[in-house]
């Protein structure tokens, strides 16, 4: 059983931006990525942080905007501003205000997130668009462990807008087959086990476990559950999974890492376009 290293994935997409941003750097643009931060939860705060450190390492400036209230006024104006590359709201959303009414304020061209519908549906149509960041970190990783994903079995547990969509959109364009599961699936099982690769996004601890994972097969856990002695585990057993799977994402050190990377690639990328 192979642990598939997200840490070293992450390492490697981020040497080939750093090239990248540093091109553009001396051609005169810095690349420029402003995260709206609409609350004050712990989690977010610690994950723009390092958002921002690893920006700062390879040459991606990033701003962040602590905004309350006028979320819509205060995307719309970032997305004007020709400074600014790329443009995302950090979740959680406050109580009340819902993703899609604020994420179409987002100008397309720098919704590095994905997170205007107007994107997602560019996906689905199989025009050019920003793919929300963990989802492409499910393909990336996928693609750097050699998975053949043309022809393959792919089933998505979860359909969020967020992940599991625009990751089964993403797999669907790589030529998987794809099925997506959710919490109205009649048995879990059923479907997982008989897939060639599984990607869990359901976002409760240790909802797959053996009986969810036929030998040989591949699986990305996107999970990330805080534990209550402060540690984080994902949506697979990866204990119970690890002697029956042929590899597995960790967490940490699997999804979340090639995230993080990904999306500052994203914004370099609108800030060459
Ligand atoms: P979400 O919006 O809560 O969606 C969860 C999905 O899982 C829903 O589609 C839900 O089905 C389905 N589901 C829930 N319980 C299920 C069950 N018992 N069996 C089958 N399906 C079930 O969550 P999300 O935003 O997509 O996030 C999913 C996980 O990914 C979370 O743990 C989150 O923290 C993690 N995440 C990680 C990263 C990263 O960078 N590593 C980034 C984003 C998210 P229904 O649609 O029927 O309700």
């Amino acid at each position: 059983m192979t642990l598939i290293d997200g840490r070293a994935v992450a390492a490697t997409i981020r040497a080939r931006v750093a090239e990248d941003a540093a091109r553009l750097l001396a051609a005169g643009t810095t690349p420029t990525l402003a995260i709206v931060v609409p609350t004050d939860d712990e989690a977010t705060a610690w994950y723009v942080r390092s958002i921002v450190r690893t920006g700062e390492k390879i040459g991606v400036a990033v701003r962040v905007v602590e905004e309350r209230e006028l979320l819509g006024p205060c995307l719309a104006e970032l997305s004007a501003d020709p400074t600014v590359h790329g443009v995302m709201c950090q979740a959680p959303l406050p109580p009340g205000v819902v993703r899609d009414d604020i994420a179409v304020h987002i100008d397309p061209a720098k919704d590095v997130d994905g997170a205007n519908p107007s994107s997602l549906g560019r996906l689905a149509v199989g025009l050019p668009a920003f793919a929300p960041a963990t989802a492409q970190a499910v393909v990336e990783l996928l693609h750097a462990h050699g998975t053949t994903l043309a022809g393959a079995d792919v089933v998505v547990v979860g359909r969020s807008a967020v992940v599991g969509k625009p990751a089964a959109l993403l797999l669907l364009a790589e030529n998987a087959t794809v099925t997506v599961c959710h919490s109205r699936t009649k048995d879990l099982a059923v479907q997982t086990s008989r897939a060639d690769v599984v990607v869990a996004c359901v976002g409760s601890a240790h909802v797959l476990g053996a009986a969810h994972i036929r030998p040989g097969a591949v699986v990305i856990d996107v999970g990330t559950n805080p534990t209550t002695d402060g540690g984080l585990v994902g949506d697979v057993d990866t204990a119970a999974v690890e002697p029956i799977a042929e590899a597995i994402t960790p967490v940490p050190g699997g999804v979340g890492p090639v995230t993080t990377a990904l999306l500052l690639r994203n914004v370099v990328t609108a800030a060459s376009h």
